[in-house]
């Protein structure tokens, strides 16, 4: 099986070299837009590429405001602000995310609670969340969401779409608003990933996108963060070091944020952009095959939930046991095939587990099960 395995991956990649878990494709017009930013001089923080980029990222999403970021973790990082997350606070998070999620929780001296994660969809259960708070929250008189042991505030709901797979989000749009928490959506993992038909990111207050070089679509390094018209202001404002328009004195109203996209990484995220839908196309064909290949075997490909429409950002199956799953680490990056394991549960790392949590037993189980496959753009399967 582990055989088979290597040599379908090395036929759907026509290579006998190493095959990464994901690696950009620069199939159109990076080379041009980039050398473009040069030529004009304007390779930093303004430009016309990062005007542009939002723009078509507003288009695509269909969110009112796409403000552009360093980097995902500084959108996550505003984005939290911008839902009213303060010192002290506590957001309910998933246990099993990379770890910039449970970073930018911190940025904002708040903590994150653990809450489990859907086998089916690997992200927040709202189940779970609901049994949580059902048991540990209270609503004070002005409505806001505490702890019943410590009355600390728990202000907001941070979901993740793992891998590109949307969470189930009516539910959980629901339990957040019978608790008066905002939701706040981590959409590093799912540009181009549909929820009913409606893109993720776009259902909480405020959502936000990564463009690292892993990622579907790059900027080399950048992020989004996505709102409405009021949020989406501040949201530029916080991250143009809160500086008020004027044509040449330097006026800045409150402590503000250097987090803006240069024009030059702009330049390669609107070739990028350009290429989404044929990249997307290509990862749900590469997706279509592995399910397929791993159909009536010992490994369970995990699929987009009933619903969604998934990026396949980076496939994934779920192995049987531990034992399993290392024996598939071993022999497939012996053999030159990159696959990795889930991420460690943030509840186990030293910066967050002393925090809250939930009962956690589906992200325990999925942490020692699943294991990431070679998920790069296949440029031959492109439409
Ligand atoms: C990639 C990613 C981010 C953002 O990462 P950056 O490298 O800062 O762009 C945030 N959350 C998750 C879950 C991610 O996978």
């Amino acid at each position: 099986m582990l055989d088979s395995l290597v040599k379908f991956v090395r036929e759907q990649y026509r290579t006998n070299e190493f095959i990464p878990l994901h690696a950009p494709v620069f199939g159109g017009n990076e080379k041009r837009y980039v050398l473009e930013t040069v030529d004009s001089t304007f390779v930093s923080s303004v430009g016309a590429f990062v005007d542009r980029f939002e723009r078509e990222m507003e288009a695509y999403t269909g969110s009112p405001r796409a403000v552009a970021t360093v980097n995902g973790t500084a959108a996550l990082h505003v984005a939290l602000m911008l839902a009213g997350v303060k010192s002290g606070d506590l957001v309910l998070t998933q246990p099993l995310t990379f770890v910039a999620t449970c970073n930018a929780i911190a940025y904002c001296g708040a903590e994150p609670v653990f809450i489990d994660v859907d086998k089916h969809t690997l992200g927040l259960s709202p189940v779970a969340l609901e049994r949580w708070l059902q048991e540990h929250a209270y609503l004070d008189v002005d409505g806001v969401c505490r702890v019943k042991s410590s009355d600390r505030v728990l202000r907001a709901c941070l979901p993740m779409h793992t891998f590109g797979h949307p969470v189930e989000l009516d539910s959980l749009i629901e339990v957040c608003g019978c608790w008066g928490l905002a939701l706040v959506e981590d959409a590093a993992e799912s540009l181009g990933s549909l929820y009913k038909g409606r893109h993720t990111g776009t259902f909480g207050c405020v959502g936000t996108l990564s463009f690292n070089g892993n990622k579907t679509i790059t900027t080399g390094g950048g992020g989004m963060i996505l709102a409405n018209e009021a949020l989406g202001g501040r949201a530029k404002h916080l991250t143009t070091t809160a500086k008020k328009a004027h044509a040449y004195e330097y006026v800045h109203d409150e402590v503000g944020y250097n987090y803006r996209l240069p024009n030059l990484n702009a330049a390669l995220g609107c070739a990028q952009l350009e290429q989404l839908d044929s990249f997307i196309a290509a990862k749900r064909i590469l997706a279509g095959r592995y399910q397929a290949f791993f159909e009536g075997s010992q490994f369970q490909f995990v699929v987009e939930p009933q619903g969604c429409r998934s990026n396949y950002w980076l496939n994934a199956v779920i192995c049987e046991n531990l034992m399993q799953r290392d024996e598939l680490l071993a022999f497939s990056n012996q053999a030159g095939v990159m696959t990795r394991p889930i991420w460690k549960l943030m509840s186990h790392l030293p910066a967050y587990s002393k925090s809250l949590q939930g009962d956690l037993s589906n992200a325990l189980w999925l942490e020692e099960r699943v294991v990431n496959i070679p998920s790069s753009v296949v440029p031959e399967l492109q439409v």
